[in-house]
């Protein structure tokens, strides 16, 4: 009681008499005791209910763990402040990487609070670009395993390797194969950085429990030469297994998923190699709960930003030209969606691909090249229309009024091409999308510069303001994946999706493109302000959910009527739970939670 409490404080011995054993009498209260069968130490061990010096006086003495914490009871607030001191005096991203994943090792409250707290900071931390640098020191930075690891030697096991896993209640899976990290390649097992930072989204964007989602690598090996002659490598010392065994793996685990968590478990798919991301995503697309967020998610937050350029060019969608440097999995997913946004607009199909060039490694997609093209490319492949040697010349030949760039190949939009696109267009959209920022096609102050001002831009990695020699500040957008997948997963999660369809990620580009305000388009912005994603998917998850709901889409019954209340309801918060009983009554200690 609050006498015991604040003699307590006062200095004095406890005058709660505390028993070493106990035995608690049945709480029907809805009280975190009542979930949780931990006490002692493993609760503070368990960072999903661990508290730290948060733990009340009451808290530590009926839970055991009296005298294992300093004898100061702080709040989470003051916790936080710590944390975000201890980072401030951090310089190197990764440090702070490693920094911040401890914490979420030891209090996860803590961690999605702060992450939550400074996402516009922390995101380049938790995900691209500090994410690739560390999955390529995975071997070296390795604290406590975060996800699930499945290698091609489980074959025939992997429903009992889920069975491992501790939580039940698993809603959404984030899987890769490691093979195509962001810009990097294939990083086999390390990969694992990831789903988990993907997951680490979910829920400080879209506030699903982070019990609820489940990081997975499938190792089946790497052809990374240096990664299979470091003595410190964790995955499988073999190439790639390429055969019908890794298919067979795979079809293994997505049935072994909906087995253990239902058929609507949400399965994306990440970083996969670009054959087998869309082969995986045709198969299993019609079967699953499934998508492929380096096709999906990336189509629906560019055409984002190109709906909301078009917006300040002042000309619909179907009226631009597109001319994509690079032609693997991110291009054929945006110029996909784009010609959807253009047949919603009254196009036909063939109408709407011709508006599309790409030009990969080898040069211009055209009929009769001689290297070779795949068949998802086929759509994009046009007559040549003239001589063209370089990427410069396919600008000044094709005269896009958008350049995007997703090669992974670096500076390919040379200041010639820069220009080049500053005097064939008023307003000329030129997006950076490769990551990590050193792969990026070009920076926000080269475009903006070598256009005078003129581009709407967007990058796949962050660059902070461009400020022009007269005075005017840029801020450019940052075309990031964590707009869509967090509110589309919400979305879907809730609304019991048996088959999301690229009309969600259509629905999704859309729904981002009209929360960016006139104001924040003068600034430069494509995008809203990433510190308000959390509200920008929250607001997404609602449209969405509206959306599957009115086209038969939704198979979770009854429909929620109020969709917005219904959304919001669900959003997890870092508020710590109280471990006490509402009330409980024992010889020497009485309690009620007014008086903790
Ligand atoms: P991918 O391997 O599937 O495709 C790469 C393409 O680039 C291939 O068509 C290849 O031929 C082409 N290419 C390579 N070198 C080239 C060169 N020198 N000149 C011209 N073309 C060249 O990869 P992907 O999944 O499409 O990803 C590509 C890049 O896009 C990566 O850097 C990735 O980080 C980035 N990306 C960004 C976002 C985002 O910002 N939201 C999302 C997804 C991918």
């Amino acid at each position: 009681n609050s006498a015991t409490t604040s003699s307590y404080n006062k200095g004095r011995g406890p005058r709660v008499k505390l028993r070493t054993t106990w035995s608690l009498r049945p709480c029907v209260s809805t009280c975190r005791w009542t979930h949780t069968k931990e006490k002692g130490k493993p609760l503070m061990l368990n960072p999903r209910t661990n508290k730290g010096m948060a733990f009340s006086l009451q808290e530590r003495q009926i839970l055991g763990i009296h005298g294992l914490l300093p004898p100061k009871v702080e709040t989470q607030d003051l916790q936080a402040m710590r944390f975000q001191n201890n980072l401030k005096k951090m310089t190197d991203p990764l440090e702070k990487y490693i920094y911040l994943m401890g914490i979420q090792e030891r209090n996860e409250r803590l961690f999605y609070r702060v992450l939550m707290e400074d996402i516009e900071e922390l995101m380049p931390i938790v995900y691209t670009p500090t994410v690739g640098l560390a999955c390529t020191q995975y071997g070296h930075i390795f604290r406590r395993p975060k996800g699930l690891f499945i290698s091609i030697l489980d074959k025939g096991h992997i429903r009992s390797i889920l069975d491992n896993w501790p939580e039940t209640n698993v809603s959404a899976v984030v899987v890769t194969d490691g093979e195509r990290i962001l810009g990097l390649g294939d990083l086999g097992v390390y990969g694992m950085g990831i789903p988990v930072g993907k997951l680490c989204l979910y829920t400080a964007c879209a506030g699903i429990r982070p019990e609820k989602c489940l990081p997975v690598v499938i190792d089946v090996g790497t052809d990374n030469e240096t990664l299979l002659k470091d003595p410190l490598y964790m995955g499988l010392y073999q190439k790639r297994d390429r055969s019908q065994a890794y298919d067979d793996l795979i079809d293994e685990f997505m049935e072994a998923v909906v087995e253990k968590y239902g058929q609507d478990t949400l399965i994306q798919f990440e970083d996969f190699g670009n054959h087998n991301a869309f082969r995986f995503l045709r198969k299993y697309r019609e079967k699953y709960c499934t998508f492929n967020d380096d096709i999906q998610g990336t189509a629906s937050v560019a055409l984002a930003g190109l709906l909301a350029a078009q917006r300040a060019v002042g000309k619909p969608i179907t009226e631009h030209r597109v001319l994509f440097l690079g032609a693997g999995e991110a291009a054929l997913g945006i110029a996909n969606l784009i010609v959807m946004a253009m047949m919603e607009k009254g196009m036909t199909q063939a109408e709407a691909r011709k508006k599309i060039w790409m030009f990969d490694k080898y040069g211009l997609l055209v009929n009769g090249r001689r290297e070779e093209m795949d068949s998802n490319q086929e759509a994009f492949v046009h007559d040549s229309p003239g001589n063209v040697q370089s990427f410069l010349d396919a600008v000044n030949i094709i005269k896009p009024t958008a350049i995007i760039g997703v090669s992974g190949a670096g500076r390919l939009f040379t200041h010639d091409v820069l220009k080049a696109m500053g005097t064939l267009n008023e307003r000329p959209i030129i997006f950076a999308l490769s990551n990590p920022t050193n792969k990026a096609e070009c920076t926000a102050e080269e475009a903006y510069t070598l256009t005078n001002g003129k581009c709407l831009f967007a990058s796949g990695s962050p660059f902070g303001p461009v400020t022009m020699g007269d005075g005017r500040v840029f801020t450019p957008g940052q075309g990031n994946n964590a707009y869509i997948f967090p509110g589309v997963a919400l979305a879907v999660i809730l609304s019991g999706v048996r088959h999301i369809s690229d009309t969600v990620f259509l629905e999704a580009a859309k729904a981002l493109a009209e929360q960016l305000t006139d104001k924040e388009l003068e600034e430069g912005r494509l995008y809203p302000p990433l510190s308000n994603i959390r509200e920008v998917s929250v607001q997404m998850a609602v449209k969405l959910v509206e959306y599957v709901y009115a086209k038969g889409m939704a198979f979770r019954y009854p429909e929620p009527m109020d969709k917005k209340g219904f959304v919001r309801a669900t959003v997890w918060n870092t508020n710590y739970d109280s471990f006490l009983p509402d009330t409980y009554d024992w010889p020497g200690v009485s309690y009620s939670p007014k008086s903790n």
